[in-house]
């Protein structure tokens, strides 16, 4: 059986005629999948059944095989989780969180990650495979069959979920140009965000693509010591020579670069921090964005005080620095990265 999910339209009409099946069926089909986000061959009425019996026989929908294995929904039913069971039995995340403008969706692009942040769980046990793109483009098809009652799609999506994903950049890219396809999502490149913990090698590339695609960077911390122990990658590639990475990309895309910065209490959150920031970020087409920490109970951090988070704040803001702390979502869901999939896990271990 062939997986049809996120092919292009072309390979879908090879596939159907080398199948015995009319040219004109992978159209049909490929609306059916993207613009109505119905997988069940059984549901797509314009078929005949004799061709329906056809396409049962010889292909899946990968949304239509995937098993949710977890869902968690915000009190505020404001964002909503999935930890999603991939057919061959690795499982990964994926956040759906409704906002004034729309739908965004934060996707994994690995299963666990290598990188081995010291505050997120989904490091804890490195690795174990890329997502291929149609896994990527799965999880915000899932959401959109979810929100078609409604009449509404995903508008956004955030590759912020497990994983780093410019260790996965072929699939990741490929994934949002399907996105972008007007006969999909038709989502611009403007509301597509890639966040990186300073892949160096990956900016790059991004920046020789040429879509206006966002970046985000997992920065924080600004003294290099403290940012080597809680990101080992900052050995390899150490974070002054990722804002350059960064302000080039900046300037190559006229997109401004969103710097993700996570207050753990007294490890990054004091003024002193705050002022260091600001001096490396000044007069940059930059944005911060400040996220007490959600706390990892394995690794022993703490979130800081309110009063601890509006002072980080109020420095950068003296400082003329585009800052937000970003707006708790799902808090009572688990929704941080990783953490969902490594509680399902540990629980699997106990049985
Ligand atoms: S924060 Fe991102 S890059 Fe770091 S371990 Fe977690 S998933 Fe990987």
């Amino acid at each position: 059986m062939q997986d049809i999910f996120a092919l292009p339209i072309e390979e879908l009409q090879d596939l159907f005629v080398a199948a015995g099946l009319k040219k004109f069926r992978a159209k049909q089909v490929f609306q059916w999948l993207y613009q109505k986000s119905v997988f069940d061959f059984t549901a797509m009425h314009n078929l005949s059944k004799a061709d329906i019996a056809v396409l049962q026989e010889k292909f899946t929908v990968l949304p239509h095989s995937l098993e949710i294995l977890r869902e968690q929904n915000s009190s505020d039913g404001m964002t909503s989780k999935l930890l999603l069971g991939l057919p061959d039995g690795n499982s990964v995340e994926t956040v759906l969180m409704h906002h004034d403008y729309g739908y965004s969706v934060c996707v994994s692009s690995q299963v666990g990650c290598d990188m081995h942040c010291a505050f997120c769980a989904s490091g804890l046990k490195g690795a174990v495979r890329n997502l291929t793109a149609a896994e990527i483009v799965a999880q915000v098809y899932l959401f959109n069959e979810r929100l078609r009652e409604q009449g509404a799609m995903v508008s956004r999506v955030v590759v912020m979920g497990s994983g780093e994903p410019m260790l996965n950049f072929d699939s990741v890219l490929q994934a949002l140009d399907f996105l972008h396809r007007e006969d999909t999502c038709n989502m611009s490149y403007r509301n597509m965000t890639i966040s990186t913990c300073g892949i160096i090698p990956g900016i790059k590339r991004l920046e020789e693509q040429g879509n206006p695609i966002n970046l985000a960077i997992s920065l924080h911390a600004v003294k290099n010591e403290l940012r080597t122990a809680l990101m080992p990658v900052n050995k390899g590639y150490p974070f002054v020579d990722v804002l350059t990475a960064a302000e080039s990309y900046s300037k190559a895309s006229g997109r401004q670069i969103t710097y993700e910065y996570i207050l753990l209490k007294g490890k990054n959150d004091s003024p002193q921090d705050a002022e260091l920031l600001s001096n490396y970020l000044r007069y940059k087409q930059a944005s911060v964005n400040l996220i007490p920490a959600n706390p990892v109970p394995e690794q022993g951090f703490e979130r800081p005080s309110k009063a601890a988070v509006e002072r980080f704040l109020r420095i950068l803001q003296k400082n003329r620095i585009n800052a937000t702390v970003r707006k708790e979502m799902g808090k009572d869901i688990d929704a941080a990265c990783g953490q969902l999939r490594a509680k399902f896990a540990k629980e699997q271990e106990q049985k």
